[in-house]
C-alpha cells in the first residue's frame, strides 16, 4: 500500500507550529501590551477578536512564550496563565488555575466562599512578588464576567501591592462580545482592542503548504491540492482550522482509496465529510425537544413527503406519551420548527388554505438517513 502521511500530528488541532505565517504584526501587537512589564510597568489589557481559526490562541500562545523568554533573561518574576473558558469557566477554578501556577503549595480546598479564593491569591502575588497575565480564551464561556472587573481593580484597590500589577487579555470569536459586558466591567478594563482578520486563499496557501512538508510523504500531493483547499477555506470565513481539517480529510481519502497520490477529488470529498461531520455535531448537541420534533418530522416525511404543522403535532404527541415526555405546548413546537428552519435542517414556508387558515409545509433540507442514525444515538431518542 503506498504511503500517503508522513506525521499526521502536524495537521492536528494541537499542533503548535514552529513559526507563524504573516501574523507578525499581531505577535508584536500583543507583546507591544504586556512588554512595559519588564521594566515593572502597567501592562494594557486588550480583547482580541476574530473569527473563528484566525490564529487567536496561536498568536497569543507564541506571544506568551516570547514574552518567557525575555522574561528569563530579565529574571523578573511575572507569571502568565492560560484559561481556556470553555472548560475553566468559574471564577474559583480560574483562580485556582491561576494558583496552581504560582503557588502550588498553597492549599486549595474546593467548595470555599469566592472571596477566600481571592484572598489566598492576593496573598500569594504579596508574597512572591508576582506580576500576572492571565488570557481569557473563548472568553464568552466564562460563567461570571466580574473576575475581570476584581482582577483588572486588583491594585486601584490595593488588593496587591503597587509594584505587582495584572494584565488581562481576553480572546473571544464573537466581534459584539464586548456589548455583554457591564460598563463598570468595561470601564476598569479599558481593553486596547484588536481584530484579527479572516485569512485570504494566498495566506492559508502558505500556512498549508507549511504543514503539509511535514504531514505527508514526498510527492504525495498534486500541486492543486493546497490551492484548492485553500480556496475553498477562504470562502469559508479564512478560517485555518478548517483549511487544516480538510487537508487532513484529504489525505486519509486517499489512503482510504489505496491511491498513490492526494488529488483534487479526494479534497472534494474530504469536503463533503467535513459538512456530514458539521450536521452530525449539530443534530447531536440539539435540546431534546428539538431532537424529538425533528425525529417526528423524519418519521412522518416517509409517509407524507410535506406534512404540515397539525401533522407534526400529532405525530410528536405521540412519540412524547410513547416516551412518557412531557409535551410542548403547540406555539412551542411551532417555534422549535422555526429553529429547525434557522439552522437549515427544514424548509416551512407557510402556506394559506383557504377556508382552512393557513399552516406551514414542511420539507427536510438533510440526509434522513444520517440525521436518524444520529438521533438514534441519543440514549433517550433511542428508545422510543
Ligand atoms: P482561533 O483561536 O482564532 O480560533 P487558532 O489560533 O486556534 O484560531 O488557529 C487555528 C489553527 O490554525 C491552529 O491549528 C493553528 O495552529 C493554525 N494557524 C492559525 N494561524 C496560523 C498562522 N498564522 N500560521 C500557522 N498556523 C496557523
Ligand atoms: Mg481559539
Amino acid at each position: 500500500m503506498a504511503e500517503i502521511f508522513n506525521d499526521r500530528s502536524v495537521l492536528s488541532k494541537n499542533y503548535v507550529p514552529a513559526k507563524l505565517i504573516t501574523r507578525d504584526a499581531e505577535i508584536e501587537e500583543v507583546l507591544w501590551l504586556i512588554q512595559p512589564m519588564l521594566s515593572r510597568g502597567d501592562p494594557k489589557n486588550a480583547l482580541i477578536y476574530g473569527k473563528s481559526g484566525t490564529g487567536k490562541t496561536v498568536v497569543t500562545r507564541y506571544a506568551l512564550d516570547e514574552m518567557n523568554r525575555r522574561i528569563q533573561a530579565k529574571k523578573t518574576n511575572i507569571v502568565s496563565v492560560f484559561i481556556n473558558c470553555g472548560d475553566t469557566k468559574t471564577t474559583p477554578q480560574i483562580l485556582m488555575r491561576i494558583m496552581e501556577k504560582i503557588a502550588p503549595e498553597t492549599p486549595m480546598p474546593k467548595g470555599l466562599a469566592t472571596s477566600e479564593y481571592y484572598r489566598k491569591l492576593w496573598d500569594a502575588v504579596n508574597m512572591q512578588h508576582t506580576s500576572l497575565i492571565v488570557v481569557f480564551d473563548e472568553i464568552n464561556h466564562l460563567s461570571d464576567y466580574n473576575i475581570l472587573y476584581v482582577l483588572s481593580r486588583a491594585g486601584e484597590n490595593q488588593y496587591i501591592n503597587f509594584e505587582n500589577t495584572i494584565g488581562i487579555i481576553g480572546l473571544s470569536n464573537n466581534l459584539f462580545f464586548s456589548e455583554h459586558l457591564e460598563p463598570r466591567i468595561i470601564s476598569s478594563l479599558s481593553p486596547h482592542n484588536m481584530v484579527f482578520p479572516p485569512y485570504t486563499a494566498d495566506q492559508l496557501i502558505k500556512i498549508l503548504a507549511d504543514r503539509a512538508v511535514l504531514a505527508f510523504q514526498p510527492d504525495v500531493l498534486d500541486v492543486d491540492v493546497v490551492p484548492l483547499c485553500a480556496a475553498l477555506s477562504a470562502q469559508e470565513h479564512g478560517d485555518a482550522r478548517k483549511a487544516l481539517i480538510l487537508l487532513d480529510n484529504a489525505g486519509a481519502m486517499a489512503e482510504r482509496g489505496n491511491a498513490a497520490t492526494v488529488t483534487e477529488f479526494h479534497v472534494r470529498d474530504g469536503y463533503e465529510k467535513m459538512a456530514h461531520d458539521c450536521v452530525v455535531d449539530m443534530v447531536a448537541t440539539l435540546p431534546l425537544q428539538s431532537k424529538l420534533v425533528l425525529y417526528s418530522i423524519i418519521e412522518l416525511t416517509a409517509i407524507e413527503k410535506h406534512p404540515t404543522t397539525g401533522q407534526i403535532e400529532e405525530r410528536y404527541r405521540t412519540v412524547c406519551e410513547h416516551a412518557q415526555f412531557p409535551v410542548m405546548s403547540r406555539t412551542t413546537i411551532s417555534k422549535l420548527v422555526s429553529e429547525l428552519e434557522t439552522i437549515g435542517f427544514v424548509n416551512a414556508p407557510i402556506v394559506n388554505r383557504g377556508r382552512r387558515g393557513r399552516t406551514r409545509k414542511i420539507t427536510l433540507q438533510v440526509d434522513v438517513e444520517r440525521v436518524k442514525a444520529t438521533l438514534l444515538a441519543d440514549p433517550i431518542v433511542g428508545c422510543i
